[in-house]
């Protein structure tokens, strides 16, 4: 086919396909695929230069877009951190004049300053398309009732997804974030098959129906959950697909790059397709910037291919993740990664040991008497740090018995220790107990007064 038909693809479902979104798009054989990449790289980098700061750092580093023969010499682009879009506020990235932008997010500032990104007319409906495409390569269609459990305003889950089951015909529930009470009343009342939240919220959500007296698996309609956000684990997943009755599919994205929409499960369920007629990915070894090898994991590195607001290239994520080499099963030829098994701003150093929240919430979500909610403390005693972690026992399995509790607490211990190298003290707590937040979950509170890495906030 040629190249020029892809680009003349509208932001909606092609034909009536049953399987596929845009069959076109979503098959391309790989190789069209790249030199589609390609003229759309070189159109962004001509769109990013219009910015001031792509314009002069381009300007000064002699780059020609046109020089680009093909899609791999995007390395010798330079990459954008986070730090560059920081340093920018609030118009540094903008490529478009000020009257065509019509909508801006901006990041949650979970590990910072927030960032913030514009879009305009264009931009939304390539978003909204992508979303829309996200949701049906995961098995959502026109006749789900889809209640968006997510906080609107500036946050990207909350309108990036409600435009995105818009465009895909869904009836959606634009419910926003928390109130449990309420949620479980739309959810019962419209008959609600579909939603999207992020991890942590679900498994409140779960406690609060069950508190209602409400049989999840009997009593509602529910059959589908878009979760995201936040990092999570493939036992956590399990769990809300085991609690409600359900298929979960892991939904990537961020700010920077729109928002959701960048990376979703397909059914079935291993890896997250990339769009990549509208991202280049990358993954690279974070100390020596250079490529890794498929299958190893990295950091992702990303680029917008349908931005006009504020394109950005080579975006260093800080996620970490691996590309999936096999082809999917599903027949599209769009890349897949791995679940993001955490993002180099949460890695902590505890005497010596490098550890990953993750790999404990791994241990945690595999014992069947703990509830899902967690807190990892780092704290400094008589000049040594250690690191405390409490869980929350399941009221239902806690029978009093003070025994038994020990026994559990200390194999927690062990599975632990030996996972991250380093013994923690672990505090078995009752449910409730521990503080929940309203947005993404915080895992861990650094308290330490020494050997705090900071390099890595
Ligand atoms: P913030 O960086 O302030 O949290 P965003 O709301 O844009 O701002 O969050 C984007 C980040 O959320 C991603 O870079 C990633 O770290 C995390 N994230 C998003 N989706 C997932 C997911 N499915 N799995 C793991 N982490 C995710
Ligand atoms: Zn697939």
């Amino acid at each position: 086919m040629e190249l020029e038909y892809y680009l003349c693809i509208k932001y909606e479902r092609s034909m009536s396909m049953t399987e596929f979104w845009q069959k076109e798009i979503e098959t391309m054989p790989r190789a069209e695929l790249e030199k589609f990449q390609l003229i759309r790289l070189k159109e962004t980098i001509k769109q990013a230069m219009k910015s001031p700061y792509y314009g002069k750092l381009y300007k000064e580093k002699g780059i020609d877009p046109d020089s680009l023969a093909d899609i791999n010499d995007i390395r010798k682009l330079p990459f954008t951190e986070k730090q560059d879009l920081r340093n920018e506020y609030p118009f540094g990235f903008l490529s478009v004049p000020q009257q065509q932008i019509i909508r801006l997010h901006s990041t949650s500032g979970t590990t910072g300053n927030p960032i913030v990104v514009f879009h305009t007319k264009h931009d939304l409906d390539s978003w909204a398309n992508l979303m829309a495409r996200s949701l049906f390569s995961a098995g959502a269609r026109d006749t789900d009732v889809f209640q968006n459990i997510c906080g609107y305003g500036l946050f990207t889950g909350g309108l990036g997804l409600q435009y995105g089951i818009e465009r895909l015909g869904a009836l959606s529930i634009p419910a926003g974030a928390g109130n449990t009470t309420r949620q479980v009343k739309l959810m019962k009342d419209f008959g609600t098959t579909a939603v999207h939240a992020i991890p942590s919220y679900l498994s409140r959500l779960y406690e609060g129906i069950i508190a209602e007296g409400i049989d999840p698996k009997k009593d509602l309609k529910l059959r589908f959950a878009a979760i995201g956000a936040e990092p999570h684990t493939e036992e956590q997943r399990a769990r809300i697909e085991e609690l409600f009755g359900i298929k979960a599919y892991n939904s990537y994205g961020l700010t920077e790059m729109n928002g959701p929409g960048v990376a979703f499960e397909c059914t079935e369920q291993t890896g997250m397709h990339i769009w990549e007629d509208c991202y280049v990915a990358e993954i690279i070894d974070p100390m020596t910037l250079e490529p890794v090898p498929d299958g190893q994991e990295g950091e992702l590195v990303l680029t917008t291919l349908d931005r006009h607001a504020v394109p950005i290239i080579r975006y260093r994520t800080r996620d970490i993740t691996c590309f999936i080499e096999a082809p999917c099963k599903c027949g599209r030829t769009h890349k897949k990664i791995a679940r993001i098994t955490g993002r180099s701003d949460d890695m902590f150093i505890i005497r010596g040991c490098n550890v990953y929240p993750m790999q404990i919430e791994a241990i945690l979500m595999k014992m069947p008497q703990l509830a899902s909610n967690y807190l990892i403390t780092l704290d400094t005693n008589e000049n040594n740090d250690f690191i405390q972690v409490e869980a929350e026992i399941k009221s239902d399995t806690f029978t009093g018995d003070i025994e038994a509790l020990d026994k559990l607490s200390k194999f927690v211990t062990r599975e632990i220790a030996d996972e991250i190298l380093v013994t923690p003290i672990v505090k078995l707590v009752g449910q409730g107990t521990l503080p929940q937040s309203e947005g993404k979950a915080v895992r861990v509170k650094d308290l330490r007064t020494i050997c705090k890495n900071e390099s890595y906030k």
